[in-house]
């Protein structure tokens, strides 16, 4: 029976199958970023409620570890069915809490079903190797075993599948989970525990914690149960935790932050770039780890490009994310729209112009005008920091290998993009650019099946594709001696 969002809010953390408050009873508040409403709170737990989670987590994994991939491949198509067939609630909820807009939303919970589903299969395929023995009488094996109890914490901008990417392969391959969702979007979150629970999943694979970021942070990266953190967030954030992760020499994977660059060339289709370009910069508001961050333009085909994208930015329609035809919903708190002025206030003073918005809109609250700088240049704030907002600066360039270079002047390595039509400069700058996803042609190219993860301060590991379920596996040598062969 298809159930309504309010079944999916749940005001309480998942442990060992139970949904229990904070020991303090002391909560946390969420509000929708549209208009700034209380939807609910949920408990702000600690150290000793995380500790709780783990130990669940850790009884739990005895027996899951032991399932076959076959068993554990049919719950998680199960959990996939659960997903799509809410997938309408689970968006809602999403828009509330986050504020993209209820299309987009749709598309986030249908990729999470998504990732589920190609992890269900995946599980099935992790083989291990029978190598050839350099002695007559031994034989050895290399096995591929659940690392264990792993530990997720997940950002607001994808509340929903940066957890699926977590879940879907842990669980696949035999670990089970603490989940730490973000606390300005718990509630997608903590609606994994719904979904696990109607999909039946065993109490204590699956267990959600919100509460004191750096508490919980402390106890899973500190406690010697947790075998793997597995981070999507800052780069800041994601240093401290390799930090504290050493202690215990855990695991890690991070999904870190990124200063994507757009490359148009001359000979690019113009039309086709824009079109990437919209979608690459002003999906979820520019608050995505790929968005493009600096766009560099050759000069013969700059003015052109401004002119169009220009254009199509004016279209985009803003308002609150689960009204109809809104292409572009509010920034996700005041702080991320402060950033945006900031950075848009240190271009424009030196020497950038605002082609179109560069300001807050008019309908108040977080909300922002999509914006275009040109002229923008080497010595903006924005060739190096994240701006995670509606705008789009845009830098001029004559030479391919000016452009790499400038594209690859940053510490960060996550997504980058570019157009052109010429093959042999399509794998010079593919060749060239030192990022973990490349899109040739194309401004968005995330999907399950393809191996996701950033370069230099972007992050460790990759998610999606065959590679995604390596990270929550050891590898194991056997070495059997005696056969008397
Ligand atoms: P964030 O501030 O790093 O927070 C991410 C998560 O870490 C939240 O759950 C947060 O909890 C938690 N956290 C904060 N301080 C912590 C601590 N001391 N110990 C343990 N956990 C802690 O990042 P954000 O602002 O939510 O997300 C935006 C960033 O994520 C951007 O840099 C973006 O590029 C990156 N991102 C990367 C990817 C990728 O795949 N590479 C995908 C999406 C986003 P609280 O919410 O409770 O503070």
């Amino acid at each position: 029976m298809l159930k309504k969002t309010s079944h999916f809010i749940r005001e309480a953390n998942f442990i060992g199958g139970a949904w229990v408050e904070a020991d303090s009873g002391a909560t946390i508040s969420v509000n929708n970023p549209a208009n700034g409403q209380l939807i609910g709170t949920v408990p702000k737990s600690g150290r000793v409620e995380t500790r709780r989670a783990i130990q669940a987590a850790e009884e739990a994994f005895h027996s899951w570890k032991r399932t076959s991939a076959d068993h554990r491949a049919k719950l998680l198509r199960r959990l996939h069915d659960v997903i799509m067939d809410n997938q309408d609630a689970l968006a809602e909820l999403l828009t509330l809490e986050q504020g993209k807009p209820l299309a987009e939303a749709k598309g986030e919970v249908g990729m999470s079903a998504a990732y589920v589903l190609w992890y269900a299969e995946e599980g099935r395929r992790v083989y291990g190797d029978i190598v050839p023995s350099p002695w007559a009488d031994r034989r050895i094996l290399v096995t591929k075993e659940p690392v264990g109890v792993i530990g997720a914490i997940t950002p607001w901008n994808f509340p929903s599948s940066m957890l699926a990417r977590k879940l879907g392969p842990a669980l696949a391959a035999g670990c089970t989970a603490v989940a730490k969702p973000a606390s300005q979007t718990p509630f997608s979150g903590l609606a994994w525990g719904v979904l696990v629970e109607e999909a039946g999943f065993p109490e204590g694979v699956v267990n959600i914690v919100t509460g004191s970021a750096s508490e919980i942070g402390d106890e899973l990266t500190e406690n010697h149960l947790v075998r793997k953190i597995t981070f999507t967030g800052s780069t800041e954030i994601g240093k401290l935790l390799m930090q504290k992760a050493s202690s215990t020499v855990k695991k890690v994977s991070m999904e870190l932050g990124g200063n994507a660059p757009f490359l148009v060339f001359d000979d690019a289709d113009v039309d086709r770039a824009v079109e990437g370009a919209m979608i690459a910069k002003y999906r979820n508001a520019g608050q995505t780890c790929v968005c493009t961050n600096r766009f560099f333009v050759q000069e013969k085909i700059y003015d052109r490009f401004v002119e169009k994208l220009v254009d199509a930015t004016q279209k985009l329609n803003v308002g609150p994310g689960l009204e109809e035809g809104v292409h572009q919903g509010p920034l996700i708190d005041d702080g991320a729209v402060r950033k945006v002025e900031e950075l848009i206030a240190d271009a424009t003073s030196k020497g950038g112009t605002i082609a179109t918005g560069g300001k807050r809109h008019a309908l108040g609250g977080t909300f922002f005008e999509p914006t275009v700088i040109t002229g923008a240049n080497p010595q903006m704030r924005i060739m190096e920091e994240e701006i995670f907002g509606p705008v789009s600066p845009i830098f001029k360039f004559r030479e391919e290998e000016e452009a790499v270079e400038l594209a690859n002047a940053t510490s960060f390595g996550l997504a980058c993009y570019f157009y052109t039509n010429d093959l042999g400069r399509a794998f010079r700058v593919m060749e060239g650019l030192k990022y973990g996803l490349v899109g040739v042609n194309e401004g968005i190219i995330t999907t399950v099946e393809a191996p996701f993860g950033g370069l230099k301060e972007s992050g460790l590991g990759k998610e999606g594709g065959r590679q995604g379920i390596e990270d929550y596996l050891d590898t194991k040598y056997v070495c059997i001696g005696g056969l008397g062969l």
